[in-house]
């Protein structure tokens, strides 16, 4: 019993725990995966700006640098046999070429330096013996805004006319002066529209504006390989340097000024070849906003579980409190009312359910010592049923039983409610009478002695007649000890049988014939 109580009491307590433990679980796990998807969203968006940025940036490269010429060209002269196409920074570097592989170098070239010097003016197209191969060429310097931005070289395979007779070579030599000219107008009107629309655009203003635009970029720029801001949407940072280590690795939020940033750091990707790094600072302050309150609700999930576990927890114990006092209340009063019941039974006679002698003796001591410590009344009755043998005899020990049960009976009823009654022993009776004098104890047991006369108790159909005679004795102050005014009382009883029982006799009543009977028949001296 005890075993199962204790299980129950852990079981309860194992199931609380086991439902804050889950709680808390899937508060964290809510808090992590949520988390997860915040910082998912957070690198796609970033991701996408990236891509936006970038392909900005490359669109803006393609205008800048003229790389549509070859296209153009191509497209153009499809009735030239164009030997060789390239376009030339004004020193000489190669910006465009049909053979990719020398963009950058520098190109040396006879006409070069006629165009370098500028003779826009003049005629400068030559015959020109290139890779053993004879062509027509023309290095055309190309101006914009009164300043020669770059040197169109290009060059017409005329080999074929070798050989052919010099009239037809001239002719067709013409010719193709005359559609060189055209294509060159053509190309340098592409080049100079081209650097028209860049004039008009600004690197710097055009990041800064993707800036504004865009909500939570809060910075741009375009980095060298070693980290330096070569371009940025804040001229004022160009040449300073981005520490990349610092600033985080991609796909970690830091902070910047104590504003939670997210710093991206990706290829421009503009040119293969290129090394140059795209660099982007995301405002993370919404993302961090969000994980707090997802933190919060995690947190407060949990604090709610425990906070409720603990509270029905504490019912319980309350409860449990509650029911022990209970039940413990319960006990005591059975346990009283036992204890009650056996000291009733320890100082009742079963048969007359009267005081037995032990209690009567315990009542008669307090009475008595009571009387005399404070000079109040007591008196005594000693009772004894008359020829109870005889009872006995005629209507056997049952009747005799009976008798006495009834006794009890009419005692317990008919006696004044501060009056005590006890068997003494046998068929005798001690009636105590505390704060009675003598006069008032001779009225109750002369009422009491008729009582019982007119008793006759039924047993077994036949009446059985019966009287008693009565002993009284009153406490006088000569009296040192209870025995002496027993005494007195078993006196005067003694004196109601031997004069006939069925009567009344106060011991006072004796000392007083006694003496009397003294001056009658005084002793013989
Ligand atoms: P007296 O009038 O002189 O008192 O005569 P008596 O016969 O009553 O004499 P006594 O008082 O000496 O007799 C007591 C008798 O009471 C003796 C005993 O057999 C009887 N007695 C004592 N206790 C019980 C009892 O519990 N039940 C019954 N039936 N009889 C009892
Ligand atoms: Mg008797
Ligand atoms: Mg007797």
């Amino acid at each position: 019993m005890k075993g199962r109580k204790l299980f129950e009491k852990f079981s309860i307590i194992a199931q609380l725990m086991l439902l804050v433990v889950t709680l808390s679980a899937l508060a964290a796990y809510n808090y992590t995966t949520q988390r997860q998807v915040f910082l998912e969203q957070l690198r796609v968006d970033t991701g996408n700006i990236v891509a936006a940025v970038r392909s900005s940036i490359v669109k803006f490269h393609a205008t800048q640098s003229t790389m549509e010429l070859q296209e153009l060209v191509e497209n153009i002269s499809l009735n030239l046999a164009i030997f060789e196409f390239r376009y030339l920074a004004p020193d000489g570097t190669i910006i465009n070429s049909m053979f990719k592989d020398e963009i950058g170098r520098k190109f040396a070239h006879p006409g070069l330096k006629t165009a370098a010097i500028g003779q826009h003016s003049g005629e400068n197209i030559y015959l020109d013996v290139r890779d053993l191969t004879n062509v027509m060429a023309v290095s055309h310097p190309v101006y914009f805004k009164g300043e020669m931005v770059g040197i169109i070289d290009l060059a017409l395979d005329i080999s074929e006319y070798d050989g052919t007779p010099e009239a037809i070579r001239e002719s067709s030599l013409r010719q193709m002066r005359a559609g060189i000219r055209n294509l060159l107008s053509v190309i340098e009107g592409s080049i100079t529209n081209s650097l028209k629309i860049i004039s008009t655009v600004d690197i710097f203003d055009f990041l800064s504006n993707y800036m504004s635009s865009s909500q939570n970029v809060l910075q741009i720029a375009i980095l060298s390989a070693d980290g330096t801001i070569e371009i940025g949407n804040d001229k004022k940072t160009v040449g300073s340097a981005i520490d990349t280590k610092a600033s985080g690795q991609h796909g970690q939020i830091v902070r910047i000024d104590g504003k939670p940033v997210y710093p991206v750091i990706a290829p421009l990707g503009v040119n293969a070849a290129s090394d140059k790094q795209l660099y982007l600072l995301i405002d993370a302050t919404p993302y961090v906003a969000n994980e707090r309150k997802l933190l919060f609700t995690a947190i407060g999930t949990s604090s709610l579980a425990i906070i409720f576990s603990l509270l029905i927890t504490y019912s319980m114990y309350r409860f449990n409190i509650e029911r022990t006092l209970q039940e413990n209340m319960r006990l005591e009063h059975t346990v009283k009312e036992r204890t009650s019941e056996i000291r009733l039974l320890s100082r009742t006679d079963p048969l007359t359910g009267l005081n037995n002698r032990r209690h009567l003796d315990e009542i008669l001591d307090y009475e008595f010592r009571r009387a005399q410590r404070y000079d109040h009344g007591l008196a005594l009755m000693v009772l004894d049923l008359d020829h109870f043998k005889k009872i006995n005899d005629t209507y056997g020990h049952l009747g005799g039983d009976a008798v006495l049960r009834s006794l009890g009976i009419l005692l317990r009823t008919h006696l004044r409610e501060t009056d005590i009654a006890g068997r003494y022993g046998g068929e005798e009776f001690v009636i105590v009478l505390p704060e009675t004098g003598l006069d008032a104890a001779k009225k109750v047991a002369e009422h009491l002695r008729a009582l019982i006369e007119k008793m006759a108790v039924d047993f077994e159909g036949l009446l059985i007649p019966v009287t008693c005679s009565i002993g009284v004795g009153v406490l006088r102050p000569e009296h040192a000890e209870l025995k002496a005014l027993l005494h007195e009382a078993d006196a005067a009883l003694y004196r109601s049988k031997q004069a006939g029982r069925n009567r009344v006799t106060d011991f006072a009543s004796i000392a007083e014939n006694a003496s009397r009977s003294a001056v009658i028949n005084p002793p013989a001296s």
